[in-house]
Protein backbone atom coordinates (compact mmCIF):
# COMPACT_ATOMS: atom_id res chain seq x y z
CA UNK A 1 0.00 0.00 0.00
CA UNK A 2 1.39 3.82 -0.86
CA UNK A 3 0.08 6.59 0.65
CA UNK A 4 0.44 10.06 -0.43
CA UNK A 5 1.21 11.94 2.87
CA UNK A 6 0.53 15.95 1.81
CA UNK A 7 0.92 19.00 4.29
CA UNK A 8 -0.05 22.25 2.87
CA UNK A 9 0.90 25.94 3.49
CA UNK A 10 -0.63 28.85 2.56
CA UNK A 11 1.69 29.21 -0.40
CA UNK A 12 4.06 25.65 -0.08
CA UNK A 13 3.51 21.94 0.09
CA UNK A 14 5.58 19.26 1.37
CA UNK A 15 4.75 15.56 0.27
CA UNK A 16 6.20 11.98 0.74
CA UNK A 17 4.90 9.01 -0.74
CA UNK A 18 5.45 5.86 1.46
CA UNK A 19 4.31 2.35 2.31
CA UNK A 20 3.25 2.35 5.82
CA UNK A 21 3.38 -1.01 6.28
CA UNK A 22 7.13 -1.44 5.77
CA UNK A 23 8.09 2.43 6.22
CA UNK A 24 9.56 2.80 3.20
CA UNK A 25 9.70 6.51 1.80
CA UNK A 26 9.69 6.24 -2.09
CA UNK A 27 9.90 10.01 -2.55
CA UNK A 28 9.61 13.54 -1.16
CA UNK A 29 10.02 16.84 -1.58
CA UNK A 30 8.18 20.44 -2.09
CA UNK A 31 6.68 22.83 -3.78
CA UNK A 32 6.80 26.29 -3.02
CA UNK A 33 6.22 29.95 -4.05
CA UNK A 34 2.93 28.44 -5.14
CA UNK A 35 0.87 31.60 -6.33
CA UNK A 36 4.33 33.43 -6.89
CA UNK A 37 6.88 31.74 -9.37
CA UNK A 38 6.45 28.34 -8.64
CA UNK A 39 9.77 26.57 -7.38
CA UNK A 40 9.65 22.31 -7.54
CA UNK A 41 11.46 19.80 -5.51
CA UNK A 42 11.54 15.84 -5.86
CA UNK A 43 14.01 13.56 -3.92
CA UNK A 44 13.03 9.79 -5.17
CA UNK A 45 14.24 7.58 -2.45
CA UNK A 46 15.27 4.99 -5.40
CA UNK A 47 18.78 4.46 -6.40
CA UNK A 48 19.79 5.68 -10.49
CA UNK A 49 16.75 7.92 -10.40
CA UNK A 50 17.51 11.66 -10.65
CA UNK A 51 16.35 14.42 -8.07
CA UNK A 52 14.66 17.53 -9.11
CA UNK A 53 15.90 20.98 -7.11
CA UNK A 54 13.94 23.82 -6.39
CA UNK A 55 13.19 23.75 -10.49
CA UNK A 56 10.57 26.37 -12.32
CA UNK A 57 7.45 24.64 -12.35
CA UNK A 58 4.10 27.00 -12.79
CA UNK A 59 1.92 26.86 -9.85
CA UNK A 60 -0.79 29.43 -9.74
CA UNK A 61 -2.30 27.23 -7.93
CA UNK A 62 -2.27 24.22 -5.08
CA UNK A 63 -3.55 22.19 -8.28
CA UNK A 64 -0.92 22.84 -10.89
CA UNK A 65 1.01 21.91 -7.87
CA UNK A 66 -0.20 18.60 -6.65
CA UNK A 67 -0.13 17.54 -10.50
CA UNK A 68 3.35 18.50 -10.43
CA UNK A 69 4.37 16.18 -7.76
CA UNK A 70 1.74 13.22 -9.68
CA UNK A 71 3.85 13.77 -12.78
CA UNK A 72 7.18 13.33 -10.98
CA UNK A 73 6.00 10.33 -8.96
CA UNK A 74 4.82 8.64 -12.06
CA UNK A 75 7.46 9.77 -14.54
CA UNK A 76 8.75 7.58 -16.99
CA UNK A 77 12.18 7.73 -15.93
CA UNK A 78 12.94 9.35 -12.41
CA UNK A 79 9.11 8.18 -10.71
CA UNK A 80 9.07 5.61 -8.33
CA UNK A 81 5.01 4.30 -10.09
CA UNK A 82 3.74 3.04 -12.92
CA UNK A 83 0.50 5.03 -12.87
CA UNK A 84 -1.61 6.80 -10.17
CA UNK A 85 -3.56 3.93 -9.33
CA UNK A 86 -0.36 3.05 -7.12
CA UNK A 87 -1.27 5.68 -4.82
CA UNK A 88 -3.98 3.92 -2.33
CA UNK A 89 -5.21 6.92 -0.55
CA UNK A 90 -3.96 10.68 0.39
CA UNK A 91 -3.13 11.56 3.95
CA UNK A 92 -3.98 15.25 4.96
CA UNK A 93 -2.44 17.04 7.66
CA UNK A 94 -4.83 19.82 9.28
CA UNK A 95 -3.47 21.94 12.28
CA UNK A 96 -6.69 22.14 14.26
CA UNK A 97 -9.75 20.15 14.58
CA UNK A 98 -10.92 21.85 17.45
CA UNK A 99 -13.33 19.49 19.62
CA UNK A 100 -14.76 18.20 16.65
CA UNK A 101 -11.97 15.33 15.76
CA UNK A 102 -9.88 13.23 18.56
CA UNK A 103 -9.20 11.02 15.95
CA UNK A 104 -8.05 11.16 11.95
CA UNK A 105 -10.94 10.75 9.53
CA UNK A 106 -12.23 9.89 6.43
CA UNK A 107 -13.02 13.26 4.44
CA UNK A 108 -16.22 13.51 3.41
CA UNK A 109 -18.11 17.19 2.67
CA UNK A 110 -19.39 17.13 6.53
CA UNK A 111 -15.47 16.82 7.55
CA UNK A 112 -14.35 19.62 5.35
CA UNK A 113 -17.20 21.63 6.70
CA UNK A 114 -16.13 20.86 10.18
CA UNK A 115 -12.31 21.90 9.51
CA UNK A 116 -13.84 25.11 7.79
CA UNK A 117 -15.33 25.65 11.38
CA UNK A 118 -12.24 25.41 13.34
CA UNK A 119 -10.52 28.42 10.72
CA UNK A 120 -10.97 30.82 13.78
CA UNK A 121 -9.13 28.81 15.76
CA UNK A 122 -6.09 28.33 13.43
CA UNK A 123 -6.49 31.27 10.63
CA UNK A 124 -3.50 30.77 8.94
CA UNK A 125 -3.40 26.83 8.83
CA UNK A 126 -6.62 25.49 8.40
CA UNK A 127 -7.40 27.48 5.10
CA UNK A 128 -4.24 26.64 3.94
CA UNK A 129 -4.94 22.65 4.70
CA UNK A 130 -8.27 23.17 2.78
CA UNK A 131 -6.90 24.25 -0.37
CA UNK A 132 -4.61 21.56 -0.20
CA UNK A 133 -7.28 18.86 0.45
CA UNK A 134 -9.29 20.77 -2.55
CA UNK A 135 -6.54 20.85 -4.58
CA UNK A 136 -6.02 16.94 -3.84
CA UNK A 137 -9.73 16.41 -4.63
CA UNK A 138 -9.82 17.82 -7.71
CA UNK A 139 -6.87 16.30 -9.33
CA UNK A 140 -6.95 13.00 -7.80
CA UNK A 141 -10.72 12.04 -8.16
CA UNK A 142 -11.97 9.29 -6.49
CA UNK A 143 -8.59 8.16 -4.29
CA UNK A 144 -9.86 8.30 -0.82
CA UNK A 145 -8.61 11.53 1.53
CA UNK A 146 -7.90 11.10 5.36
CA UNK A 147 -7.37 14.16 7.55
CA UNK A 148 -4.96 13.94 10.55
CA UNK A 149 -5.28 17.00 13.09
CA UNK A 150 -2.30 18.21 14.89
CA UNK A 151 -4.89 18.73 17.98
CA UNK A 152 -6.63 15.03 17.55
CA UNK A 153 -4.44 13.28 19.99
CA UNK A 154 -4.83 15.82 22.69
CA UNK A 155 -8.42 15.40 23.08
CA UNK A 156 -8.45 13.05 25.64
CA UNK A 157 -6.57 15.31 28.28
CA UNK A 158 -9.69 15.38 31.28
CA UNK A 159 -11.24 19.09 31.90
CA UNK A 160 -8.37 19.82 34.39
CA UNK A 161 -5.95 19.99 32.38
CA UNK A 162 -7.36 21.58 29.44
CA UNK A 163 -9.68 24.33 31.16
CA UNK A 164 -8.27 27.62 31.71
CA UNK A 165 -9.17 29.24 34.91
CA UNK A 166 -11.36 31.97 33.07
CA UNK A 167 -14.87 33.21 33.05
CA UNK A 168 -16.39 29.72 32.43
CA UNK A 169 -18.41 31.48 29.22
CA UNK A 170 -15.19 31.65 27.31
CA UNK A 171 -14.87 28.67 26.63
CA UNK A 172 -18.64 27.40 26.12
CA UNK A 173 -19.45 30.33 23.46
CA UNK A 174 -16.02 30.80 22.76
CA UNK A 175 -14.30 27.55 22.41
CA UNK A 176 -11.43 28.63 24.59
CA UNK A 177 -9.47 26.05 26.05
CA UNK A 178 -6.38 23.90 25.83
CA UNK A 179 -5.98 22.53 22.70
CA UNK A 180 -2.21 21.45 22.30
CA UNK A 181 -0.52 20.26 18.90
CA UNK A 182 2.54 18.05 17.89
CA UNK A 183 -0.08 15.32 18.39
CA UNK A 184 1.06 13.24 15.43
CA UNK A 185 4.29 13.52 16.52
CA UNK A 186 3.56 12.90 20.62
CA UNK A 187 1.23 10.31 19.09
CA UNK A 188 4.60 8.51 17.06
CA UNK A 189 7.15 8.58 19.82
CA UNK A 190 4.74 7.28 22.52
CA UNK A 191 3.75 4.06 20.40
CA UNK A 192 7.39 3.79 19.48
CA UNK A 193 8.14 4.11 23.37
CA UNK A 194 5.87 1.79 24.11
CA UNK A 195 7.55 -1.08 21.77
CA UNK A 196 11.24 -0.20 22.86
CA UNK A 197 9.89 -0.72 26.39
CA UNK A 198 8.27 -4.16 25.14
CA UNK A 199 5.13 -2.92 26.99
CA UNK A 200 1.61 -2.56 25.37
CA UNK A 201 0.75 1.67 25.19
CA UNK A 202 -2.02 1.03 28.17
CA UNK A 203 0.79 -0.32 29.96
CA UNK A 204 3.08 3.04 30.16
CA UNK A 205 3.21 5.91 31.57
CA UNK A 206 5.18 8.46 29.04
CA UNK A 207 6.35 12.06 28.97
CA UNK A 208 7.53 13.08 25.25
CA UNK A 209 9.30 16.00 24.94
CA UNK A 210 9.27 17.27 21.48
CA UNK A 211 12.27 19.97 20.90
CA UNK A 212 12.43 21.22 18.05
CA UNK A 213 11.98 25.10 16.77
CA UNK A 214 8.72 24.86 17.84
CA UNK A 215 8.54 22.57 21.87
CA UNK A 216 5.73 20.87 23.29
CA UNK A 217 5.63 18.64 26.17
CA UNK A 218 3.22 15.61 26.57
CA UNK A 219 2.00 13.80 29.52
CA UNK A 220 0.90 10.31 27.79
CA UNK A 221 -0.37 7.68 30.48
CA UNK A 222 -1.75 4.97 29.04
CA UNK A 223 -1.21 5.20 25.30
CA UNK A 224 -3.31 8.70 26.39
CA UNK A 225 -2.27 12.46 26.27
CA UNK A 226 -3.79 13.63 29.59
CA UNK A 227 -1.45 17.28 29.48
CA UNK A 228 0.49 18.84 26.98
CA UNK A 229 2.54 22.35 27.20
CA UNK A 230 1.06 24.26 24.21
CA UNK A 231 -2.06 25.57 24.52
CA UNK A 232 -4.92 27.58 22.94
CA UNK A 233 -2.34 28.64 20.44
CA UNK A 234 0.99 26.89 19.80
CA UNK A 235 2.57 30.44 21.68
CA UNK A 236 2.24 28.82 25.01
CA UNK A 237 3.85 26.17 27.42
CA UNK A 238 8.15 26.15 27.10
CA UNK A 239 10.31 29.12 25.39
CA UNK A 240 10.97 28.09 21.75
CA UNK A 241 13.21 29.10 18.83
CA UNK A 242 11.61 32.64 18.34
CA UNK A 243 8.12 31.91 20.72
CA UNK A 244 8.22 32.79 24.22
CA UNK A 245 6.45 30.11 25.79
CA UNK A 246 4.16 31.14 29.14
CA UNK A 247 4.80 34.34 30.44
CA UNK A 248 2.74 36.30 33.00
CA UNK A 249 -0.01 38.09 31.08
CA UNK A 250 0.40 41.51 32.83
CA UNK A 251 3.58 41.87 30.68
CA UNK A 252 1.47 42.49 27.24
CA UNK A 253 0.19 45.52 29.28
CA UNK A 254 3.00 46.83 30.79
CA UNK A 255 5.53 46.61 27.38
CA UNK A 256 2.48 47.61 24.68
CA UNK A 257 2.03 50.96 27.12
CA UNK A 258 5.71 51.43 27.65
CA UNK A 259 6.46 50.69 23.96
CA UNK A 260 3.01 52.08 22.06
CA UNK A 261 2.54 48.71 20.65
CA UNK A 262 -0.42 47.22 19.64
CA UNK A 263 -1.87 43.64 20.10
CA UNK A 264 -0.50 42.55 16.70
CA UNK A 265 2.96 43.98 16.91
CA UNK A 266 2.68 42.74 20.81
CA UNK A 267 2.12 39.04 19.70
CA UNK A 268 4.54 39.56 16.48
CA UNK A 269 7.08 39.99 19.59
CA UNK A 270 5.78 36.59 21.54
CA UNK A 271 5.90 34.66 18.52
CA UNK A 272 8.63 35.98 16.25
CA UNK A 273 11.22 37.79 18.58
CA UNK A 274 11.15 36.02 21.76
CA UNK A 275 11.92 32.34 22.55
CA UNK A 276 15.67 31.80 23.25
CA UNK A 277 16.88 33.95 20.32
CA UNK A 278 15.08 36.31 21.86
CA UNK A 279 16.90 35.84 25.29
CA UNK A 280 20.13 35.30 23.72
CA UNK A 281 20.19 38.27 21.10
CA UNK A 282 21.94 35.53 19.24
CA UNK A 283 19.89 33.18 17.44
CA UNK A 284 16.89 31.02 17.51
CA UNK A 285 18.92 28.37 16.45
CA UNK A 286 20.56 25.61 19.19
CA UNK A 287 23.32 24.48 17.14
CA UNK A 288 24.35 28.86 17.46
CA UNK A 289 23.09 29.09 21.00
CA UNK A 290 25.87 25.95 21.75
CA UNK A 291 28.81 27.32 19.55
CA UNK A 292 28.09 30.83 20.89
CA UNK A 293 28.03 29.61 24.31
CA UNK A 294 31.15 27.70 24.11
CA UNK A 295 33.31 31.24 22.88
CA UNK A 296 31.59 32.48 26.07
CA UNK A 297 28.36 34.21 25.16
CA UNK A 298 26.62 34.46 28.81
CA UNK A 299 23.23 35.08 26.86
CA UNK A 300 23.53 32.22 24.89
CA UNK A 301 24.21 30.38 28.02
CA UNK A 302 21.05 31.83 29.75
CA UNK A 303 19.37 30.94 26.48
CA UNK A 304 20.43 26.80 27.18
CA UNK A 305 19.77 27.02 30.88
CA UNK A 306 16.70 28.60 30.57
CA UNK A 307 15.35 26.30 27.92
CA UNK A 308 16.21 23.21 30.06
CA UNK A 309 14.93 24.36 33.21
CA UNK A 310 11.63 24.77 31.55
CA UNK A 311 11.58 20.91 29.83
CA UNK A 312 12.90 19.99 33.33
CA UNK A 313 10.29 21.60 35.36
CA UNK A 314 7.39 19.99 33.01
CA UNK A 315 8.76 16.32 33.38
CA UNK A 316 8.20 17.32 37.29
CA UNK A 317 5.07 18.27 37.06
CA UNK A 318 3.86 15.45 34.51
CA UNK A 319 5.18 13.10 36.79
CA UNK A 320 3.08 14.41 39.21
CA UNK A 321 0.37 14.60 37.08
CA UNK A 322 0.37 10.80 36.34
CA UNK A 323 1.31 9.44 39.79
CA UNK A 324 4.99 8.77 37.72
CA UNK A 325 6.54 7.89 35.03
CA UNK A 326 7.90 4.97 33.12
CA UNK A 327 10.45 6.96 30.73
CA UNK A 328 10.80 10.48 28.87
CA UNK A 329 11.08 10.98 25.52
CA UNK A 330 13.31 13.31 23.62
CA UNK A 331 12.41 13.74 20.03
CA UNK A 332 12.75 16.78 16.87
CA UNK A 333 15.35 18.58 15.94
CA UNK A 334 17.10 19.66 19.47
CA UNK A 335 15.64 16.68 21.27
CA UNK A 336 16.98 14.06 18.37
CA UNK A 337 20.45 16.12 17.92
CA UNK A 338 21.60 18.42 21.39
CA UNK A 339 23.04 16.01 23.98
CA UNK A 340 24.00 19.01 26.13
CA UNK A 341 20.50 20.30 26.48
CA UNK A 342 19.13 16.43 27.16
CA UNK A 343 22.25 16.38 29.86
CA UNK A 344 20.70 19.41 30.80
CA UNK A 345 17.17 18.52 31.12
CA UNK A 346 18.32 15.33 33.05
CA UNK A 347 20.98 16.35 35.35
CA UNK A 348 19.02 16.85 39.00
CA UNK A 349 16.37 14.38 38.42
CA UNK A 350 18.10 11.40 39.86
CA UNK A 351 15.90 11.97 42.83
CA UNK A 352 13.21 10.75 41.06
CA UNK A 353 14.60 7.47 39.03
CA UNK A 354 15.89 9.62 35.87
CA UNK A 355 19.84 8.43 35.20
CA UNK A 356 21.32 9.62 32.38
CA UNK A 357 24.18 7.28 30.36
CA UNK A 358 26.30 10.02 29.52
CA UNK A 359 28.26 7.79 26.72
CA UNK A 360 24.55 6.53 25.58
CA UNK A 361 23.54 9.87 24.99
CA UNK A 362 26.97 11.18 23.09
CA UNK A 363 24.59 9.73 19.78
CA UNK A 364 22.26 12.10 17.46
CA UNK A 365 18.94 10.88 15.30
CA UNK A 366 19.19 7.00 16.23
CA UNK A 367 16.47 5.19 18.05
CA UNK A 368 18.39 4.81 21.09
CA UNK A 369 18.07 4.01 25.22
CA UNK A 370 19.82 6.79 26.54
CA UNK A 371 19.64 6.18 30.42
CA UNK A 372 21.78 4.17 32.40
CA UNK A 373 21.00 0.23 32.60
CA UNK A 374 19.75 0.76 36.33
CA UNK A 375 17.78 3.99 35.50
CA UNK A 376 14.36 3.42 37.00
CA UNK A 377 13.08 5.54 34.02
CA UNK A 378 14.35 4.67 30.98
CA UNK A 379 15.08 8.14 29.09
CA UNK A 380 14.87 7.53 24.96
CA UNK A 381 15.83 9.22 21.85
CA UNK A 382 13.42 8.43 19.25
CA UNK A 383 13.46 10.44 16.21
CA UNK A 384 9.90 11.42 15.47
CA UNK A 385 8.20 10.85 11.98
CA UNK A 386 5.11 12.27 11.64
CA UNK A 387 4.53 11.63 7.99
CA UNK A 388 4.97 7.48 8.61
CA UNK A 389 2.48 8.48 11.49
CA UNK A 390 -0.30 10.25 9.38
CA UNK A 391 0.37 7.38 6.48
CA UNK A 392 -0.28 4.69 9.09
CA UNK A 393 -3.70 6.48 10.46
CA UNK A 394 -4.67 6.96 6.64
CA UNK A 395 -3.34 3.29 5.94
CA UNK A 396 -5.79 2.21 9.07
CA UNK A 397 -9.15 4.24 7.97
CA UNK A 398 -8.78 3.43 4.42
CA UNK A 399 -8.47 -0.45 4.78
CA UNK A 400 -11.12 -0.10 7.81
CA UNK A 401 -8.89 -1.55 9.83
P1 LIG B 1 12.57 20.97 14.10
O1 LIG B 1 11.65 22.12 14.34
O2 LIG B 1 12.17 19.73 14.80
O3 LIG B 1 12.89 20.77 12.64
O4 LIG B 1 13.96 21.40 14.78
C1 LIG B 1 14.76 22.41 14.24
C2 LIG B 1 15.77 22.85 15.28
O5 LIG B 1 16.56 21.75 15.71
C3 LIG B 1 16.80 23.85 14.76
O6 LIG B 1 16.31 25.16 14.79
C4 LIG B 1 17.94 23.66 15.71
O7 LIG B 1 17.78 24.54 16.80
C5 LIG B 1 17.82 22.25 16.20
N1 LIG B 1 18.90 21.40 15.73
C6 LIG B 1 19.01 20.77 14.55
N2 LIG B 1 20.18 20.09 14.47
C7 LIG B 1 20.83 20.31 15.64
C8 LIG B 1 22.08 19.89 16.20
N3 LIG B 1 22.91 19.10 15.51
N4 LIG B 1 22.40 20.31 17.44
C9 LIG B 1 21.56 21.11 18.13
N5 LIG B 1 20.37 21.53 17.67
C10 LIG B 1 20.00 21.13 16.45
Amino acid sequence: MNILVINAGSSSLKYQLLNPETGVLLAKGLCERIGIDGKFTYKPQAAGKAALDAVDVAMPTHSEAIQAVLDALVDGTNGVIGSMKEIDAVGHRVVHGGESFNKSVLITDEVLKAIEDCIPLAPLHNPANLTGIRACQKVMPGVPMVAVFDTAFHQTMPPKAYMYALPYAYYEQDKVRRYGFHGTSHKYVAGRAAAMLGKKPEEVKLISCHLGNGSSIAAVDGGKSVDTSMGFTPLAGLPMGTRSGDLDAGILQYVMNKHGLDIDEMLNVLNKKSGVEGLSCVSSDFRDLESAAAKGDKKAELAQEKFAYEVKKYVGAYAAAMGGVDAVIFTAGVGENDKAIRAMVCRGLEYMGVKLDEAANDVRGKETVISAADSKVKVLLIPTNEELMIAMDTASIVSGK
